[in-house]
């Protein structure tokens, strides 16, 4: 029998494990050809999520637990959760009955057919503002514009992920880490399903602003460099500049035979040592961006298929 593990990472989630439980209980019955693993990251609650979890362990042998020392964030509480699930694939999703667990069989179906990676796309975001919709909109614009690998627009982390992935995944261990840009990272083959975002069942979202930008500013570093190319790009039009002002410069000199003024030497001057300054900056995150690569020690490949066989990546 094929293992499923369910990683769920919960932080001050009291309020929502038990109904989410309820529903999961209700979802493993309706698939009684799989095993299953819920695999609950503890990060750091300070209410009785812990408890909780414990209590329904000693009910149910199906749920297992890691417990961090403190708050890690639901990044790195999701990479343990890859490190420690046991199944032949993995769901990851929230606490909070956003992700609602009625797709896992869709999810699992394509998983059957071959698909490596199957994906929960919103199709619609119920009790979020339309500035929230609309930033996320703008971020996945220019995320993808920046990028060569390829970005699963209006996608979180609920998804199925094949023991490869998995594996690939644990190879990973940079320590600023995005997982969304990981998962578009190892590749494999992709398959979208289509669901209706929920509201959050009970208590509060613990993303506010500034931890959002956080999180978009990571997303954009982890996934490329290029915003260190910006410099070299402000070079370019700062020398044309030069250029196009030193010919003006010269031209009255011989045309309207007007000697070179001090203002005009100082405009020429400035342009001059600043786009050199600006370009140096440029070759310096040239390096910089490959050291950050470097730094990251990722595999440099994953294959897919050797011969024919499938590659577990172990
Ligand atoms: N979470 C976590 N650690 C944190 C913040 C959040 O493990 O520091 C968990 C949280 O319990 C939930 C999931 O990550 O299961 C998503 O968090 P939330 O619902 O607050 O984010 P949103 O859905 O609003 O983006
Ligand atoms: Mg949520």
């Amino acid at each position: 029998m094929k293992k499923i593990s369910i990683i769920i990472p919960a932080y001050n989630e009291a309020e929502a494990l038990p109904v989410l439980k309820e529903r999961l209980d209700k979802l493993m019955e309706s698939m009684e050809n799989y095993e299953f693993e819920i695999l609950f990251i503890n990060d750091g609650s300070k209410d009785n999520t812990l408890e909780i979890i414990k209590e329904m362990r000693q009910e149910d042998e199906r749920v297992s637990y890691i417990d961090f020392a403190r708050n890690f964030g639901q990044e790195i509480a999701m990479m343990a959760g890859i490190d420690y699930a046991t199944g032949d694939s993995v769901i990851i999703m929230d606490a909070d009955l956003q992700d609602p667990p009625e797709i896992i069989p869709e999810l699992v179906k394509y998983w059957e057919e071959g698909y490596d990676d199957v994906y929960a796309r919103r199709k619609s975001r119920k009790g979020e503002t339309w500035l929230k919709k609309f930033t996320a909109k703008m971020y996945y614009k220019v995320l993808q514009h920046v990028t060569r690998v390829e970005i699963q627009r209006d996608t979180g982390n609920f998804r199925l992920l094949d023991r490869r992935c998995v594996n690939a995944l644990k190879k990973l261990r940079e320590s600023q880490r995005n997982m969304k840009s990981m998962f578009s990272w190892i590749g494999y083959k992709k398959k979208e399903v289509l669901y209706d975002r929920d509201p959050r069942i009970a208590g509060k979202t613990k993303w506010n602003y500034m931890k959002l930008i956080d999180l978009a500013i990571d997303g954009i570093t982890s996934f490329t460099t290029s915003p260190l190319r910006i410099s070299t790009f402000i070079a370019i039009p700062t020398f044309i500049a030069l250029f196009i002002y030193l010919i003006y410069v010269i031209a009255k000199c011989f045309i309207v035979h007007q000697v070179m003024q001090a203002y005009q030497a100082i405009i020429l001057l400035i342009l001059f040592f600043s786009g050199i300054q600006i370009l140096l900056f440029g070759i310096i995150g040239e390096y910089l961006g490959r050291i950050f690569n470097e730094t990251k020690n990722r595999p440099l490949y994953l294959v897919n298929e050797y011969n024919g066989e499938k590659e577990r990546n172990e």
